[in-house]
């Protein structure tokens, strides 16, 4: 990931400390992944068990704990010129370095990532601290992309909508899941993924399960396919589904397809700044509650992406959270019938000032295959 500068992180971890303030944290540790990433532009070379962590609060400069050989590593981070780096050496106990930049009795919210040794080294070193993780304490620290970051995931979803149309010109008939699923992966490297997070195969019963990936099921004349794909480019997520089918569809193919799409357009409708995210769980499942389908529609309707494929805010009956400008997320119900097929349709949607705007661009109608 490239662009961001020192001015970038430092404003991104002064918004940390402000908002776990809020929450009534006493500051927010990040841990190497997709949290230090965002604070810091920082992955430690390799993952080891040596204790990395930024230390964000209101009432302190910020300050990276480093094992000491990686400090090469991390003074070259872009955030680095305004963070202060604090180093330990191997034999030392990393706790009671980092303890020492901690409120011995605060609570502190911890990246989702953050190994189990390290929170309870660091509960054994600070008997009085306590620990929420991050999407707990503060889900949204990252749900809010700025004009940067919205560029990056517009790039994202338009690599995505291109492999969906060379991907379509491929034959699927006669062939299993796993090898239409290989050309999806090329196809979306190819046009500039750095990483495919999955690419989804679903034929004929296999895409009445929302989980199958690919397999050695050979597809024939007749079988409606689920193809669920996403990515990074860039270091920002990709992650759009379209329904198509080989050869021409019966009417109940066609129908339940209209339905879903439907529902879709339904969820998207519903998007503006100020309404809670279950507002668009609702507005899709409406759609095929009315159709009597409800009971074969078995999941939320959205999750949030950004610098991972699935992160808040989730459209979910109970989130409550309201929308923002700057918030991305898929809208992707579905309809799954056992036995049968499957059929799902999905588009990145970002929240603009007055309603939203799709990332995925791609035609949502049934598409007819080889
Ligand atoms: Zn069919
Ligand atoms: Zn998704
Ligand atoms: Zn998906």
């Amino acid at each position: 990931m490239t662009g961001f500068t020192a001015d970038d992180f430092a404003a991104r971890q002064a918004r940390a400390a402000e908002a776990g303030a809020g929450a009534g944290l006493a500051g927010v540790l990040v841990t190497p992944g997709p949290d230090l990433l965002y604070l810091a532009g920082y992955t430690p070379p390799a993952a080891t068990e040596r204790l990395t962590m930024l230390v964000v609060s209101a009432d302190r400069d910020p300050a990276l704990v480093v094992p000491a050989l990686e400090r090469p590593d991390a003074e070259r981070a872009p955030a680095v010129d305004r963070v202060s780096l604090v180093d330990w050496t191997d034999g030392a106990d990393p706790y009671e370095t980092a303890a020492r930049l901690l409120a011995p009795s605060g609570r502190y919210a911890i990246s989702d990532s953050a190994w189990a040794m390290h929170v309870l080294g660091l509960q054994r070193a600070l008997p009085g601290s306590s620990y929420v993780s991050m999407s707990d304490g503060l889900p949204m620290l990252r749900a809010v992309k700025d004009a940067a970051e919205l560029r990056r995931m517009a790039a994202a979803g338009e690599a995505a909508d291109a492999a969906f149309y060379d991907v379509v010109k491929v034959r699927f008939a006669r062939r299993r899941e796993v090898e239409v699923a290989a050309d999806l992966t090329d196809l979306l490297l190819r046009h500039g993924h750095s990483q495919v997070d999955f690419a989804i195969v679903g034929s004929g019963p296999n895409g009445a399960n929302p989980h199958h990936e690919a397999g050695d099921r050979v597809m024939e004349e007749g079988d409606t396919v689920v193809l669920d794909f996403g990515g990074l480019v860039d270091g920002y997520g990709s992650d759009t589904t379209r329904t198509v089918h080989v050869g021409e569809p019966t009417e109940e193919e066609r129908e339940v397809h209209e339905l879903v799409l439907r529902a879709q357009e339904a969820g998207f409708e519903a998007v503006r700044p100020g309404i809670a995210c279950q507002e668009i769980d609702r507005a899709a499942r409406r759609v095929i509650d009315a159709d009597g389908c409800g009971e074969y529609f078995i999941h939320r309707t959205g999750h949030g992406i950004g610098l991972t494929t699935h992160e808040p805010p989730y459209m979910v009956e109970g989130e409550t959270h309201p929308l923002e400008p700057g918030m991305c997320f898929s809208i992707e119900p579905g309809i799954y019938l056992p036995g049968l097929f499957g059929v799902r349709i999905e588009d990145i949607v970002t929240v603009t000032e007055n309603g939203g705007e799709r990332l995925n661009t791609t035609p949502r109608d049934l598409h007819v295959v080889a």
